[in-house]
């Protein structure tokens, strides 16, 4: 056990999730906060000494991450998002399915397994307008907001529905893999559901990528931080051969590939990826990333600083965008910043109305009768989406800060 006494909930040790080897080193350890329903957590990087695979050891049981998805409005599944034309998803999701009509332009069947609310199953339908496209996702709030927008998913796991799926030309799994506590096991459930001659589409963060930020990039929910050659290695143990990789995504530190149920007919010839600089590659980025982050709080102090005391001079009425994880963080580095701050706002109503902290959290409907003198955004993945979504106020005159862009 790890002998934390600090620790909210009880962690379990695990044999390597591709290879099963025990042995294994740690790489990296970071505390963080894990929403309401864990607390304050440490988290663990190890180096599988067989396969390379570089996963969470301890970790939580898969009975609490289960039960911090379906409670916490800070679990990923959970993050409110509006379906915004040009906001950041939409381009990743354009990605994606440009990369996958290079595989196949005219697919007659789509599952897209973990599929939210079904943003991308949507935008799939519209790219493939004679395919039969469905879903999969475990939350039912989700799985109905999918429905409701005319889209046919599954409310269920993988475990307890593949049986019953049939078979499909494109099988997608996009930021669900890293998630999974098994995820060979998981990989395995989904090769039956691809069709002869069909493809498996697989996206993961890219760990030799990582970016540094007040909220850390190597997250308490993934439990698995898959290279190239790892994603490639767990592939081929499930009955798999990677076929592509989606190059022009990865500086954004996204992975995404495709595969094919080994046997079946591909004529591309495979990406080429050496184990033993995918592992130096990752290895290397992650001490860059022990540095980075070292700096990165005091660059936000002194960023934010300046803006701080400006704001007791003037008196100000600030708001702070982000009632979550990222403020959390925020206010943790930067003590000066809770005595200025009027407000919260945020884009999710189940958020509005309630309490963060002191303060209470409004809607962007709410922004013009705030009277605010300016608003920080705290946000690193959605800052542009929220920066723009706020056009209309600072095209008006209010001041709006990002945390990370100019
Ligand atoms: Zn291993």
């Amino acid at each position: 056990m790890s002998g934390n006494n600090q620790e909210k909930i009880a962690r379990t040790w695990i044999p390597c999730p591709i290879c099963g080897s025990e042995d294994s080193q740690p790489i990296y350890e970071t505390v963080q906060y894990a929403g309401q329903t864990l607390g304050r957590m440490t988290t663990r990087l190890v180096l599988c000494g067989e396969c390379d695979f570089v996963y969470n050891n301890p970790r939580p049981g898969d009975n609490t991450l289960a039960q911090y998805y379906e409670s916490d409005l800070n679990a990923s599944g959970q993050i409110y998002r509006e379906a915004s034309s040009g906001g950041a998803t939409d381009k990743v999701h354009q990605a994606q399915l440009d990369f996958m009509v290079g595989r196949n332009d005219a697919p007659g069947s789509l599952l897209d397994v973990g599929c939210g609310r079904g943003l991308f199953l949507g935008r799939a339908a519209r790219r493939f307008p004679g395919a039969e496209v469905a879903g999969l996702d475990p939350s039912n709030a989700a799985a109905e907001i999918a429905r409701g927008n005319g889209l046919a998913v599954h409310h269920g796991s993988l475990e307890n529905m593949a049986d019953g799926l049939g078979t499909f030309d494109m099988v997608c799994a996009f930021s669900v893999l890293e998630h999974v506590g098994d995820p060979l096991g998981f990989l395995k459930l989904l090769k039956p559901l691809v069709a002869p001659g069909g493809h498996l589409f697989l996206e993961v963060p890219e760990s030799t990528h990582p970016t540094p930020g007040l909220v850390e990039f190597f997250n308490f929910e993934h439990l698995g931080h898959f290279t190239a050659s790892t994603l490639r290695e767990i592939l081929v143990r499930a009955g798999f051969v990677l076929t592509a990789i989606a190059e022009d995504m990865r500086p954004g530190g996204r992975l995404v590939v495709s595969a094919v149920v080994e046997g079946s007919t591909e004529m591309e010839p495979p990406p080429r990826i050496d184990p033993a600089h995918e592992k130096q590659r990752f290895l290397t980025s992650l001490d860059h990333y022990k540095q980075e982050m070292k700096t990165l709080a005091d660059d936000f102090r002194a960023r934010l600083l300046k803006y701080i005391s400006r704001w007791v001079e003037a008196d100000a009425r600030i708001g702070v965008y982000g009632a979550g994880i990222h403020t959390e963080y925020l206010l943790g580095v930067l003590e000066e910043l809770a005595p200025v701050v009027y407000c919260l706002l945020d884009t999710d109503p189940r958020k509005q109305g309630r309490p963060f902290h002191q303060w209470k959290v409004y809607g962007p409907d709410d922004i013009v009768d705030l009277n605010l003198d300016a608003i920080l955004i705290s946000s690193q993945r959605f800052e542009d989406e929220i920066h723009e979504a706020l056009r209309p106020h600072w095209e008006a005159g209010l001041t709006v800060i990002r945390c990370y862009g100019e």
